[in-house]
């Protein structure tokens, strides 16, 4: 018999708990896919239903600490005043300071902000980082102003904000559409009105507090787990074929490393197109003709699939989605033909997805584990700051690689003693670490 857990009255599924005590999604929806919030929130019911947590819990993890919503007044090159505006969501800070990137897109919106926050607050927790979680954008497109608009645009953010965040408050870093530049513009506007603080925020140049080894570690960390889980499923990375979707920093430090490892990677794929060669791409040669042409559409040596989409569907031992969210569907999910996917992007499979996969017996290797490189790497970059001190690039991976083997150890074990899929031991782990922390410090 099945029993009802969770329900998400607004919206299209309902989690139910059959006799096994294995937690099923149903969906019970005609209204599409939900959005980003809901499908975070949905995750995180899942597991807290198995961990029977109270309802009033429940709703003290689904609900951030403080959403801040702000406006940005900017006087553009033309003379031309705009307003564009800016958020950031603190989700919770039991575990230590809220951490989460910063994102320059024009589909930014609050509902998005929220669930990204959240799914902070558990990356932080699984990977084991003393970190809350957070996440903060603005409504822009970046590619319309200029350098000088975007330099005053962040510069006004951080003084719309530089009293809720800081070095053991809450530390931003980059995230879609911002980078190192950005960072340090955020460190500086910070600083002036703080004193020198490094610390205020992660993924700065290495020429001004930035760690070595930052700019590859997220797809460090996606090669790491994905060596780890088939290590652990009897089968090596040597050989293993693999498909990379985006081939921005995730996507290219993960097809490289992983080939340096001894994966053949057969397919690729950008917002360009995507390729294919099943005796095996030449991450580096494809990386410096994607830089040189704009994408991987046309890379010699490989033939075009069909479009970039495509990429969904090759025939491979490991997919890699490491672009944009929200890409593996209820419509495509029983399509799929890799035997793992590892998650390099955030949110890249919808729940409704995540069930039919899950059903297929296709193990996936959920994003709060597998791209939490980043994070680690941030926070080594954070400790090296406070401690006016700088690591080697070999301290910086040999540590990244003892976090993530220790983080896949942690859940794959929590996946078998509860007969789980990685994702719920992933949020059972992380809801466990941070709801342990809020009880240790106490609810007020
Ligand atoms: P990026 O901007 O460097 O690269 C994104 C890539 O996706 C580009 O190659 C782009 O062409 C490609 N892309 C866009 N639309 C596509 C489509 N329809 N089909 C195929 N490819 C498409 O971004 P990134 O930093 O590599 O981030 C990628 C994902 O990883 C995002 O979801 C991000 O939130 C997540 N992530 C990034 C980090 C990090 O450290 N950079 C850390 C954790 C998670």
């Amino acid at each position: 018999m099945r029993r009802l857990v969770a329900d998400d009255a607004t919206r299209l599924a309902r989690c139910v708990v059959d006799d096994d005590d294995d937690a099923v999604l149903e969906d019970v929806s005609p209204r599409g896919p939900m959005n980003a919030f809901e499908a975070t929130n949905l995750y995180f019911r899942r597991a807290a239903a198995i961990m029977q947590l109270s309802p009033h819990i429940v709703t003290l993890f689904e609900t951030p600490q403080r959403e801040v919503k702000v406006g940005l007044s900017i006087e553009m090159d033309n003379g031309e005043v705009h307003t564009f505006q800016g958020y950031r969501v603190q989700h919770d800070n039991s575990r230590g300071p809220y951490k989460g990137g910063l994102r320059f897109h024009p589909h930014v919106d609050p509902d998005e902000v929220k669930a990204l926050a959240s799914l902070m607050t558990w990356k932080t927790a699984v990977i084991d980082v003393p970190y809350g979680g957070a996440k903060g954008g603005i409504t822009v497109d970046p590619r319309t102003l200029s350098m000088a608009e975007l330099e005053r645009l962040t510069r006004r953010f951080v003084d719309k904000i530089h009293d809720i965040i800081g070095p053991q408050q809450d530390i931003p870093a980059p995230d879609v559409n911002t980078g190192s530049q950005h960072m340090a513009w955020i460190y500086d506007q910070y600083s002036k009105l703080h004193g020198h603080s490094p610390g205020v925020v992660t993924g700065k140049p290495v020429e001004l507090y930035g760690s070595l080894g930052r700019e590859a570690a997220t797809g460090r960390g996606v090669a790491i787990a994905t060596r780890e889980v088939l290590k652990a499923q009897g089968k090596s990375v040597v050989g293993a074929t693999v498909a990379v979707q985006g081939f921005g920093n995730v996507g290219t430090f993960s097809a490289r490393i992983l080939q340096q490892m001894g994966a053949k990677i057969t397919a690729i794929a950008d917002v360009s197109g995507a390729v294919r060669n099943n005796e095996g791409i030449d991450v580096d040669a494809a990386i410096a003709f994607a830089r040189s042409t704009g994408g991987v559409r046309g890379f010699p040596g490989a033939e075009a699939l069909k479009d970039a989409n495509a990429i969904l569907f090759e025939p491979v031992d490991v997919l890699v989605p490491a672009a944009l969210g929200g890409v593996i569907t209820r419509d495509n999910a029983r399509d799929i033909r890799a035997k793992l996917i590892v998650e390099g992007a955030n949110g890249p499979t919808t729940p409704e997805a995540d069930a039919i996969l899950d059903g297929r017996s296709i193990v996936q290797v959920p994003d709060i584990y597998a791209n939490a490189g980043g994070v680690t790497v941030s926070y080594f970059e954070w400790v090296q700051n406070l401690q006016q001190f700088t690591w080697t690039e070999e301290e910086v991976n040999d540590k990244l690689e003892r976090k993530m083997i220790r983080g896949f150890e942690t859940i794959w074990k929590v996946s078998l003693e509860k007969k789980v899929s990685l994702r719920t031991a992933a949020f059972i782990v992380a809801i466990g670490r941070v709801g342990k922390a809020r009880v240790l410090r106490g609810i007020s």
